[in-house]
């Protein structure tokens, strides 16, 4: 009998798996079932954006995968092991809101995301020092987070969470509450730091309820449907990069319309004009 090369055909553990995720909510004695039977995986090095209607599950997911709560049946993995709470090596989240503690400066909110982690004082100023630079932020180290506009505040959250460096990062409608200019000019930046293969932390998901933003930065998007949430899509972005936000480019137009009429069939709201979910 000729023996047979030995050749490994075992695909790669994929970063991100959720398999068959339920999380159900108990609310003055009703349940609510926000996720159901969800599964999908995220591999390392891709940027996924997930969109559904408000009330989907779209943030109650992010925080499962931040292991901040738990499903209520099946799991979530990193690299293969199961999420059993918040690990700053495997992920870090930006917030809609910013997040920042009023009371502590630029530097000081970045410290923050370190204290748990175990690093020396001196390397600790060093990281610290890098995201600041990397963020633009290096001449409001001491500033207060009120004497900062939107962005100057969400480039600190991006910050606070890079230098921990975690695997994954998660955000949470991270441009929502800025001026259109400012998010446009986050939004590329994000994708800079995403594309720099110096990074430590380069696989990105990304909750949105813009249909143009999820297509503009995304790999792949992950479509839910209306609560609760199932996996409607999992779709491909292959509009060639660097993209044009607001195109008018064919290509990109068609994918916001096909995400539009997905959405709307299954349950979404009709907006009556393409963007928002
Ligand atoms: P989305 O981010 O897509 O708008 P959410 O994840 O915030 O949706 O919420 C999904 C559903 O789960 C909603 O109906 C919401 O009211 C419910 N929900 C979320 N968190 C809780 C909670 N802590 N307790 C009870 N219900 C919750």
């Amino acid at each position: 009998m000729r023996m047979q090369p030995r050749i490994s055909t075992r695909p790669r553990t994929p970063e991100v798996e959720v398999r068959h995720v339920r999380r159900e909510y108990s609310e003055g004695g009703k349940s609510v079932l926000a996720l159901d039977d969800l599964s999908f995986h995220i591999n390392e090095h891709e940027f996924v954006c997930i969109i559904g209607p408000s009330g989907c599950g779209k943030s109650t997911l992010l925080r499962l995968l931040a292991g901040l709560e738990f499903p209520t049946s099946g799991s979530v993995l990193f690299g293969g092991r199961p999420v059993t709470g918040p690990n700053p090596k495997s992920s870090a989240m930006i917030f809609q809101t910013f997040g920042l503690l009023p009371w502590r400066t630029v530097y000081e909110n970045i410290e923050l995301g370190l204290q748990g982690i175990a690093m020396p004082e001196d390397r600790r100023k060093d990281v610290i020092d890098k995201y600041i630079k990397l963020m633009d932020l290096e001449d409001f180290t001491d500033a207060h987070p009120a004497e900062l506009s939107g962005g100057m505040r969400q480039r600190v959250g991006i910050a606070r969470a890079l230098a921990v460096e975690p695997r994954v990062l998660l955000m949470d409608e991270p441009f929502s509450m800025l001026d259109a200019q400012t998010a446009e000019a986050l939004r590329r930046d994000v994708l800079d730091i995403w594309n720099d293969k110096r990074m430590k932390t380069n696989t990105f998901v990304m909750v949105t309820h813009l249909i143009e933003e999820s297509v503009f930065m995304a790999d792949r998007i992950i479509v839910l449907s209306k609560r609760p949430g199932r996996l409607v899509a999992d779709v491909p972005v292959d509009v060639p990069r660097p993209r044009a936000e607001h195109a008018r480019d064919a290509e990109f137009f068609e994918m916001c319309d096909m995400l539009k009429r997905l959405i709307t069939y299954h349950g979404g709201a009709d907006t009556g004009g393409m963007g928002k979910v």
